[in-house]
């Protein structure tokens, strides 16, 4: 058994779903366990959807959510002939559920709407391309993975209750694989013990994948992109990007950590406690090699380059020049917990923290203005930091020209330094 996951960029449009229908097609004699985002840029649009109805602009989260309907009806048109109207009929039993909630007001929290609205991206993307393999000859079941992934109600970052979900993947879908070969289902999305919706964080669905492939003891997991493997360091910022064939769990951490956009950095423990290898390919062209992460050591990796822009420097020093101690750290992480911020960078001098952090104007607000109830706070913006795993003294000077290093730590494997652009 295998299970693949198809991220929103391979089912945006018409001919990319039926280019999945052509690599799965591949694999029909196996069995599969199939994983799908939502469509294009869908979680997206249904965010502005929950905006607008939390707003309490009704008229506006209807507008949106219509157009939202539309595209994906005319998908289904365009892909659909036998099935269409079960497809479509399924489609617009989801729409209902969401239009019945936006013609009440908000009376819950955010949260909990976004979660009820947004989920419904992944509902309609799978029943499409379900129905269209079907109608393709290629046998499949869709499932509800609501039904199966029981979480809790921390909604839009929902934890999984990991017995209660295998329970159900023992119950509900291995007895269906000794029907069918392939299933179809949702990542990113679940459901509480009160059957209400949540979701798993943004990008979510690649975790949903490796938690399948983990109860499901798959023999891996294929996560299917649009890049052709995981690269040394984002092609969007460095022209001269190479491509990692092989890698580690460990290694694959550690880069989601530093802030690679390579795996949602979840997905990694379900699959590295079950030694379940991952391979990364690309669904545009499916002879590509890609990339395959297990657990044994790999040798020789190329400096692995993280760059986050936008970042803010916080300085926290004291205000009567004695040392900042425990007790003003202490108060500071209690803040970053509160605020849910999660510092790029810190380091603590004798008169003063400082800390690096993601450009959320809110957040570092609040954050302020909770620290200078017993700090002085410095602030400075338009800052980015550099991480460089593996490096070399030629990669530092090739990427820090035309930057001050303003700060600097070092451990023998990995180097981040906060950079301003000299001009
Ligand atoms: N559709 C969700 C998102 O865009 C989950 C995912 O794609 O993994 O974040
Ligand atoms: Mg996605």
């Amino acid at each position: 058994m295998k299970v693949f996951k198809f991220g929103g960029a391979s089912v945006s449009s018409v001919e990319r779903i039926k280019g999945v229908g052509e690599i799965v097609r591949q694999h029909q004699n196996e069995q599969l366990l199939i994983v799908i985002s939502a469509m294009g840029k869908t979680t997206n649009a249904l965010e502005k959807v929950n905006e607008a109805f939390f707003n309490r602009d009704k008229e506006t989260a209807l507008q949106l959510f219509d157009e939202i309907k539309k595209h994906h009806l005319d998908i289904a048109k365009y892909l659909l002939v036998t099935n269409y109207l079960s497809c479509e009929t399924q489609l617009r039993d989801f729409f209902t559920e969401v239009e019945w909630l936006l013609h009440d007001e908000p009376v819950r929290e955010h949260d909990y709407y976004y979660d009820q609205i947004v989920c419904s991206g992944e509902l309609f993307s799978t029943c499409i391309v379900s129905a269209y393999l079907n109608e393709a000859g290629i046998t499949n079941k869709w499932v509800d993975v609501r039904d199966i992934f029981r979480t809790n109600d921390d909604f839009r970052n929902a934890a999984i209750d990991y017995d209660f979900t295998q329970n159900k993947v023992n119950e509900i879908i291995k007895p269906l694989f000794q029907e069918y070969k392939m299933i179809i289902t949702q990542g990113f999305i679940g459901s509480t013990d009160e059957n209400e919706s949540t979701t798993l964080g943004r990008e979510g669905s690649d975790y949903t994948g490796a938690v399948f492939a983990n109860m499901l003891e798959a023999e891996s997991l294929t996560i299917w992109k649009d890049v052709t493997s995981v690269m040394n360091s984002d092609p969007k910022q460095f022209a001269d990007t190479i491509s990692i064939p092989e890698l580690n769990y460990n290694e694959t951490i550690e880069m989601a950590f530093y802030g690679a956009q390579v795996i949602h950095p979840n997905t990694i423990k379900p699959l590295q406690n079950k030694h379940i290898p991952m391979y990364v390919k690309c669904f545009l062209d499916a002879t590509l090699p890609g990339t395959v992460i297990h657990n044994n050591p790999v040798h020789q990796l190329p400096p692995v380059i993280v760059l986050k822009e936008k970042q803010v420097l916080v300085k926290a020093g004291s205000r009567d020049f004695s040392f900042v101690g425990e007790h003003d750290v202490r108060h500071l992480y209690q803040l970053f917990e509160d605020l849910h911020i999660k510092p790029t960078l810190t380091q603590i001098g004798a008169i003063s923290f400082t800390c690096v952090l993601d450009d959320w104007p809110e957040k570092i607000e609040k954050l302020a203005f909770g620290a200078s109830a017993f700090l002085d706070i410095q602030i400075t913006r338009g800052l980015s930091v550099l991480t460089i795993r593996h490096y070399t003294e030629e990669a530092i000077n090739k990427l820090t020209k035309g930057k001050r290093i303003l700060l600097r730590q070092q451990t023998p494997e990995t180097i981040q330094m906060l950079l301003e652009d000299i001009n």
